[in-house]
């Protein structure tokens, strides 16, 4: 029976998988697939019909053109990008009209002696096999090819399945025509190839370095020809690599599914107790896994690799070496963050980042209050946050919105001073020192190594001191988690680990960081100084 306030061919292909694919190890093994909570859900959504499809459509049938599911180990991603595979070979992997009511799925017609029928509900999208099925299973390497190719084999052969594939080492034949094929690094002859499916495993190794980019694109271009569709699967990736798994999960594609269920960011893996509420929310709808197991799997890779324990088993997106900030440090920056208004007229400082075509074009700021205590943030206009993605605006940083803004806080607040990093911005610059005055518009050029080093490390000393605290800003702690340690004769600054991963907000917040620090807190109402 399917929920028809989600057209899918998900509800069938799930009933499908149940019919034909077993449990491919453990004690249950050669038991019937049936999905659990996550995989029915990532099924439902890679199956999505939009309302307008019509016969005769292939991916463009479907809402999603690809998926991407990003989960811990031993969540069941290799099992159920089989089961998946194993639809695209033989089950009703493509979109075949709109039941009008009476019509069923019936496994005979398509050869398959199980027994297998499904009734679809009137309204409900009806699929059928692809007529000559052409499924890559691609990994990095062989090993990685196993995660899907193993319990692949074994549902077919365990299951009605074994009357209509034929299994080998490296290929499975759907009939006369259609096939699976493992593809990996070395094994790479039938890349290219037109294809109606593929299974990417383990993207977040997919990158410039390995060779993996131009497969993934290759196998694009391959599923384009022919109206087909690709699922990736990963641990979380680390986001200073800038992986496959990385651009599809950043790329703003609306027709992408996107399963990568993340714990509230302020629990720490380091942390017993915090590291286990972790685990039971990234494990959700995983019932085989024992999480006392995980925790032991996950202590041991910790003293070895703690950022890898934390992708592996937390389904955190965290870097390995060179952070600027270790995962001590983001906590105890965390431990800080807490959210307050910051009223007008309120004394301010702040720090300004600008750009043109491709980096952000940043403000953050520092309210200064009369008790000593200092407060970070980024000020909102129209309810709109001080920082610019020229991607989100036609390739350019908008100048009139950052002009708007400008005016904004100067006329808002109280402002002590601001400092200004000059590069592309130097005549707005100059117009501001003329308008609010040279004591408050100060230029301060973020390429001169011994003060920005200087700077950053004062930024990361103020992180343990009691009277300062910030918003949490989401995208600042992303730039934080971005921001590499780079040595220059001069100190110690900060890069960027890609082109993609931008480290400007942190950029900005040392800047006004470092205002707060050369301004004086402002007077308590009614003291008198001395002259
Ligand atoms: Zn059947």
């Amino acid at each position: 029976m399917a929920a028809l306030d989600l057209l899918t061919l998900g509800f069938l292909v799930s009933d499908w998988k149940t019919a034909h694919c077993t449990i491919p190890d453990g004690f249950r093994m050669g038991d019937p697939f049936v999905e659990t909570d996550w995989q029915l859900d990532a099924t439902v959504q890679h199956y999505r019909v939009k309302p307008t499809a019509t016969l005769g459509q292939l991916a463009p049938a479907f809402v999603h053109r690809r998926s991407q599911i990003i989960l811990p180990q031993k969540a069941g991603k290799g099992p159920w990008s089989a089961s998946d595979a194993l639809v695209q070979a033989c089950g009703p992997a493509v979109f075949a009209g709109w039941a009008v009511g009476g019509e069923s799925y019936d496994c005979r017609d398509y050869g398959c002696g199980c027994g297998f029928t499904y009734d679809y509900e009137p309204g409900e999208p009806m699929g059928v096999p692809w007529p000559t099925p052409l499924v890559q299973i691609t990994a990095f390497s062989e090993d990685q090819a196993r995660n899907i190719w193993s319990p692949l084999q074994s549902m077919i052969k365990s299951g009605p399945l074994a009357d209509l594939l034929r299994v080998g080492e490296e290929f499975v034949r759907v009939g006369d025509t259609g096939r699976i094929d493992k593809v990996t690094s070395s094994a790479k002859s039938r890349l290219g190839q037109p294809i109606t499916a593929a299974y990417q495993d383990e993207v977040g190794l997919w990158t410039k370095q390995t060779g993996m980019i131009s497969v993934a694109e290759t196998q694009r271009r391959g599923l384009a020809g022919m109206g087909g569709r690709a699922v990736e699967t990963t641990n979380a990736y680390d986001p200073s690599e800038d992986s496959v798994a990385q651009r599809t999960a950043e790329s703003k594609a609306q027709d992408v599914y996107r399963l990568n269920p993340q714990a509230p960011a302020a629990l720490s893996f380091g942390d017993k107790r915090e590291r286990r509420q972790i685990l039971r929310h990234v494990y959700a709808g995983v019932p085989w896994v024992d999480l006392d197991a995980i925790e032991a799997e996950a202590l041991e890779l910790m003293e070895k690799d703690r950022p890898q324990a934390e992708r592996f088993f937390g389904n955190r997106l965290v870097a390995t070496a060179d952070a600027w900030w270790d995962e001590d440090q983001i906590t105890a920056w965390l431990a800080i963050g807490i959210p307050q208004d910051v009223p007008a007229k309120t004394r301010i400082v702040f720090g300004f980042d600008g750009s043109q075509y491709d980096d952000w074009t940043v403000i953050r700021a520092r309210a200064l209050f009369e008790d000593g205590s200092v407060y970070g943030f980024t000020p909102r206009l129209a309810d709109k946050p001080t920082y610019w993605n020229p991607a989100e605006h036609g390739g350019e940083v908008p100048r009139h919105e950052v002009q708007a803004a400008i005016e904004y806080l100067f006329d808002t607040f109280d402002v002590a001073r601001g400092y200004f990093d000059p590069e592309l911005w130097q005549s707005e610059i100059d117009a501001w020192a003329a308008r609010y005055g040279e004591t408050r518009v100060i230029a301060w050029p973020t390429y001169r190594a011994r003060p920005m080093s200087a700077a950053l490390e004062r930024l990361k000393v103020d992180t343990s001191q009691a009277r300062y605290t910030h918003d949490a800003d989401e995208m600042l702690l992303s730039h934080l988690r971005n921001a590499r340690a780079t040595r220059r004769p001069g100190g110690v600054v900060i890069g960027k680990p890609t082109q993609h991963q931008k480290i400007d907000l942190v950029i900005g917040d040392t800047l006004a960081h470092e205002a707060s620090a050369d301004v004086p807190p402002p007077r308590k109402r009614g003291m008198v100084i001395m002259r």
